[in-house]
């Protein structure tokens, strides 16, 4: 676990270094190793190198020391012998230079070779030593003081001895001669040997340097390699990524016209190349977009249709000129306010939005201005919901219109009354209701009398001036539910809700006798009236209703003129005593 996190950490700080740091990385310690086996070999082969030329020289130099030795024993000059012994080890090459018997003693220690030779020659040649000693330097059962003394040749051998430096140890036969077997006899081949042990620190010292000047060597050449392997890796890699990577951090932060040099033919070229087709095919997507962005704003920014854009956070984000003017607010405000407060009606907007402008009114009056508003939830292309848009069509002139349209499509032009149409419209209505609830409803239809008369008397002129002044006293004489009408040519009628017959009646006598006061430029007429009230006049159309009252108004006409009659009986009335 532990192993596995630490592994983890390094190979995430690997990944956190940069390319030229894992390439360092990476052929240092290729190189370090391949240099660090050159060395350990090279240092090995110079180490044999120099012990074997060592060896050689010394097995050269032992030899002649040997044979040196050999001429002056021969010679019988045994204490001359001693002294070049003594001579030798004056050498600092050489730390022992010992003659020792065949059996690994050491030799001139005591009287055993000088009372053996003085008994063999018979003469008192060799004065025995004052005092003896004995020095054991060799086991005689030694390996190599065995093999030197049946092969009769010398042997060299390093020795290590513990706590001291390595020393180089030669064994070198001394071979009874002829002359030596005057003295010695002839029953041993190898009269004794010679022990010399040569130093090493020479050696020692040539090794070390070098092994120092091998490893400087292989520092300097790693050094320098690394040098040049890093300004090659700057050159050819880091300095064209470094570019690489500035010209895709300009592109991010929105330069799309960028391209970077490609000169050459490598992967990083390639890279750029491939860098420079997609910015190329960005720029042009980007710049296609610019184009239809600016199109769209144009279309937005110039549109006569107010229009405000939500997020998906639902803040507000676009405000058209036109939303600012027919709201009467700043966009700066819009936004503050949030689109809830656009018409500062937010349980309106929040049922608008949630119906999605269905089931809810649409037609709203803010700012003094007739709009229309319409939601819409945008959607990106997996349908999700990213905004809102809220689109507000000023329909105040329209309204205008259409209110003006509607009021000369309901207008007598002439009394400024209903018309026919709307009475059809409104008496249709009414009856219904009148049905439905059971309420009374009066008409009324009156006519004026022999107005043919009038007008062939007074002029046409004339009569609609008549015509005129009996709208107005209409409009003077009934209620504001009261919808008066004119029926046509010189016939008028009133729909009464909810009034009895009672009070149809006695409305329509008022009525009657107010016209018959009527004055017009020194001219009087009177006017016929037929009544009908529901539900006492048992009809179920409107038609029928009107029907009822043009027969009751013939009968007023057939009567004498000038007076009301009613479809359905009225209770008896005193006239006089209510009206006045
Ligand atoms: P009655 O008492 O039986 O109703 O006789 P009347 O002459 O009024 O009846 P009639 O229906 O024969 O004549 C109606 C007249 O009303 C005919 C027409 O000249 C006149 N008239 C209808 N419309 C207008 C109008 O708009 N202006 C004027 N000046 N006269 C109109
Ligand atoms: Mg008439
Ligand atoms: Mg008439």
């Amino acid at each position: 676990m532990g192993i596995k996190r630490v592994a983890g950490l390094t190979k995430k700080t690997y990944q956190s270094l940069s390319i030229s740091a894992r390439v360092l990385i990476s052929t240092a310690s290729t190189v370090s190793l391949l240099l660090l086996w050159i060395i350990l070999f090279y240092v090995d082969h110079q180490e044999r190198t120099i012990l074997a030329q060592n060896e050689r020289t010394m097995t050269l130099m032992v030899e002649n020391m040997i044979s040196a030795l050999r001429t002056i024993m021969k010679a019988g000059y045994a204490n001359i012998a001693q002294d070049f012994v003594a001579d030798v080890r004056s050498n600092p090459n050489i730390l022992e230079f010992q003659i020792l018997r065949a059996n690994g003693q050491e030799a001139f220690l005591d009287n055993t070779t000088i009372n053996d030779v003085n008994r063999r020659l018979g003469e008192e040649d060799f004065f025995p030593r004052e005092k003896e000693s004995a020095n054991p330097v060799l086991d005689s059962q030694d390996h190599d003081l065995r093999w030197v003394s049946e092969q009769l040749k010398l042997v060299s051998r390093y020795r290590q001895t513990e706590g001291k430096s390595r020393t180089l140890v030669y064994l070198v036969p001394i071979l009874n001669d002829e002359k030596c077997a005057r003295c010695h006899g002839k029953q041993q081949r190898m009269r004794g040997l010679v022990q010399v042990i040569t130093s090493l620190n020479r050696v020692e010292q040539d090794i070390l340097e070098t092994r120092i000047q091998a490893t400087s060597m292989a520092t300097v050449s790693v050094l320098l390699l690394l040098l040049l392997l890093y300004l090659m890796i700057r050159y050819a890699l880091v300095r064209p990524l470094g570019h690489l990577k500035g010209a895709m951090e300009l592109v991010a932060g929105g330069r799309m016209d960028l391209s970077v040099n490609a000169p050459g033919g490598d992967e990083i070229s390639e890279i750029a190349r491939s860098f420079n087709k997609m910015t190329f095919k960005l720029n042009e997507t980007y710049m296609g977009l610019r184009r239809e962005q600016d199109k769209l704003s144009t279309i937005i920014f110039g549109a006569l249709d107010g229009i405000i854009v939500t997020d998906g956070t639902q803040r507000v984000v676009l405000v058209n000129p036109s939303a600012e003017r027919l709201l009467g607010k700043t966009a700066d405000q819009i936004i503050a306010d949030g689109w809830e407060k656009i018409l500062d009606d937010p349980e309106y907007m929040l049922a608008m939005v949630k119906r999605q402008s269905r089931d809810i009114p649409d037609l709203v009056v803010f700012n003094q201005r007739a709009m229309k508003i319409h939601t819409n939830t945008l959607l990106d292309a997996g349908q999700r919901a990213i905004g809102t848009s809220f689109m507000l069509r000023d329909v105040t002139e329209e309204k205008m219109l259409e209110d003006k349209l509607r009021h000369l499509a309901i207008t007598d032009a002439l009394t400024q009354l209903y018309n026919r149409r709307f009475m059809d419209e409104s008496l249709i209505k009414e009856v219904k209701r009148s049905q439905r609830y059971n309420h009374f409803l009066g008409f009324m239809l009156f006519d004026v009398d022999h107005f043919k008369k009038f007008n062939d008397t007074y002029g046409h002129d004339q009569g609609d001036r008549v015509l005129r002044a009996i709208g107005a006293q209409i409009k003077e004489h009934f209620r504001k539910v009261d919808l008066a009408c004119r029926f046509g040519g010189e016939e008028f009628c009133v729909i009464l809700p909810d009034t009895d017959p009672r009070g149809t009646y006695v409305v329509a006598e008022r009525f009657r006798r107010r016209i018959e006061r009527m004055v017009v430029d020194g001219l009087k007429v009177t006017v016929s009236v037929g009544i009908v009230i529901l539900p006492a006049c048992e009809v179920s159309k409107p038609e029928e209703m009107v029907k009822k009252a043009d027969e009751a108004l013939y009968d007023a006409k057939h009567r004498g003129r000038n007076q009301v009659c009613s479809a359905v009986p009225i209770d008896d009335v005193d006239l006089d005593e209510l009206l006045d």
